[in-house]
């Protein structure tokens, strides 16, 4: 059985007085679905700090473990600072840092190197799933940015289509259904039936209350990645509250 994770991306938001909405999120998290929040790498620590039952995660972290990088932070800075997780390759870091599929794999490595789990991303633009091309750029996302070595416990893999990521825009449960079952098939298929099967796969883009729980229906998806609507408790908690109800 795979542990339903709901996750929290906070992005570039959050001062000091974010931290007060952990207490509550924490309060939901003591169901059966693992929460975790990754807020800005400032409030890294202070949120490991103040969040007992909550993962704390990084949003990206270098490929180096230290050296001259100015500005740049290591997994195991992220690590030493409290966080379990690191979201990598997210759609975002992949446009903004012209980050790539062997970036990100150099990144997940140094991640697991420092002993944290890894939350990776994949997704199509819009442009790509028009052409019919969605599956295509999933498999190779997952080929060439996940490394050897994966395993249920080191890696999470979020499905973001690009295209939903902060727009209001949802796939069809049927087109989130169809991209999971495929994930599932290639993991299977590259890492054997039993890591394949225990890899959590996450849905991400646009998840809110009012449509979490018939996402967290479709097949394959463990749970969801989440960005504007984890920056408040009063709208994270409805989808903690919803996973859990479909873990049973
Ligand atoms: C994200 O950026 O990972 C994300 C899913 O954002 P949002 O939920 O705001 O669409």
């Amino acid at each position: 059985m795979r542990t339903k994770l709901a996750a929290g991306n906070w992005k570039m938001n959050g001062l000091k007085a974010a931290l007060s909405e952990l207490g509550e999120m924490a309060a939901a998290a003591s169901g059966p679905a693992e929460v975790l929040i990754c807020p800005p790498v400032t409030l890294v620590a202070a949120a490991a700090d103040a969040a007992e039952g909550l993962a704390i995660g990084g949003q990206d972290c270098h490929a180096k473990a230290s050296g001259a990088h100015t500005g740049d932070v290591s997994a195991a800075m992220l690590a030493d600072a409290g966080a379990e997780y690191v979201i990598l390759g997210h759609s975002e870091r992949r446009t903004d840092h012209d980050e790539h599929d062997e970036d990100v794999r150099a990144k997940c490595e140094a991640a697991w190197d420092a002993g944290l789990k890894v939350v990776l991303c994949v997704g199509e633009s819009l442009e790509e799933r028009e052409a019919s091309n969605t599956l295509d750029i999933i498999g190779g996302q997952l080929a060439k940015s996940i490394p050897d070595g994966a395993t249920g416990h080191n890696l999470v893999v979020a499905y973001e289509p690009i295209w939903a990521i902060g727009t209001g825009k949802v796939p069809t449960t049927d087109q989130i259904g169809e991209v999971h079952d495929f994930m599932r098939a290639r993991l299977e298929k590259r890492f054997g039936e039993g890591v394949g099967r225990s890899v959590r796969l996450l849905y991400g883009g646009s998840v809110k209350p009012s449509n979490a729980g018939e996402i967290f229906a479709v097949s394959n998806v463990d749970g969801a990645l989440v960005g504007g609507a984890s920056l408040k408790a009063a709208d994270f908690v409805p989808i903690i509250e919803a996973l859990n109800a479909s873990a049973g």
